[in-house]
């Protein structure tokens, strides 16, 4: 039994055709061959619109996520609080366990990447050497003040802002809406220029805590006066 291909116009026999039910003779129209061909000559295509697709619906995942936590972030809170009061041996356990896997996994994949960063990294170097000679002088110059302040305060302090630093990051999930979340430190700052109160950005449950941690979003941020915040400590039980 054979079949004449449509594209490239050959007959050939018909398992060399793809089977599609309900089609003629439940065949497709093209070979197989032609088929491949045609799918090599759409991939680039393909591609750009799978990226696309990929985006548009990462937007509503992140956005759903968003709502989630929004809605359920006293519930879920309580619930981790009482979990973890009762299971505290075992979460404890499990972090330390997860902590020490997740050392090696990151030694592992950064000796991996060691050379090639390196590499990487040195050529980026060398391709942008005027640029980040202006970009440096200009960065020394605008932060020289800030330095020596720095420098004034203790060493203790700036491993409190480190520690901070690496706490904001660690608590910020892909779906935090970044826009959203300056809005409310520049509302701070205007509020705090206006009426000449100092007013801070406040985590309503804290990102450092040891009963749960909230997260670097949005829908866990409030505006409070700096006296408010400084007299709160980072424990969630504190908050009321
Ligand atoms: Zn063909």
């Amino acid at each position: 039994m054979t079949k004449t291909c449509t594209k490239c116009k050959l007959p050939k026999g018909t398992t060399l055709f793809r089977k599609v039910k309900g089609y003629r003779g439940n065949r497709c129209s093209i070979c197989k061959p032609c088929e491949k061909e045609y799918r090599a000559s759409r991939r680039e295509d393909k591609k750009i619109y799978d990226k696309a697709r990929c985006d548009s619906m990462r937007d509503e995942v992140n956005k759903r996520n968003r709502e989630y936590y929004k809605q359920n972030r006293e519930d879920r809170v309580a619930y981790a609080a009482k979990y973890l009061a009762e299971n505290r041996d075992e979460v404890n356990q499990r972090a330390r366990l997860r902590y020490h896997e997740d050392l090696e996994k990151q030694g592992e994949k950064r000796a991996k990447n060691k050379e090639l960063n390196s590499k990487q990294r040195k050529a980026w170097r060398e391709r942008n050497k005027a640029h980040i000679q202006t970009y440096v002088k200009a960065y020394q110059r605008k932060y020289k003040a800030r330095r020596r302040r720095i420098r004034r305060e203790s060493g203790k302090g700036n491993a409190e802002a480190a520690l901070r630093r690496a706490a904001v990051l660690n608590a910020t999930p892909a779906w935090a809406d970044i826009k959203a979340i300056e809005a409310i430190y520049k509302e701070s700052k205007r509020i705090t220029r206006t009426t000449g109160i100092q007013y801070h950005v406040d985590h309503i449950i804290p990102l450092v805590s040891d009963v749960v941690c909230g997260l670097h979003v949005a829908e866990n941020l409030q505006i409070v006066t700096a006296a408010h915040n400084l007299k709160k400590s980072n424990k969630f039980n504190d908050y009321k």
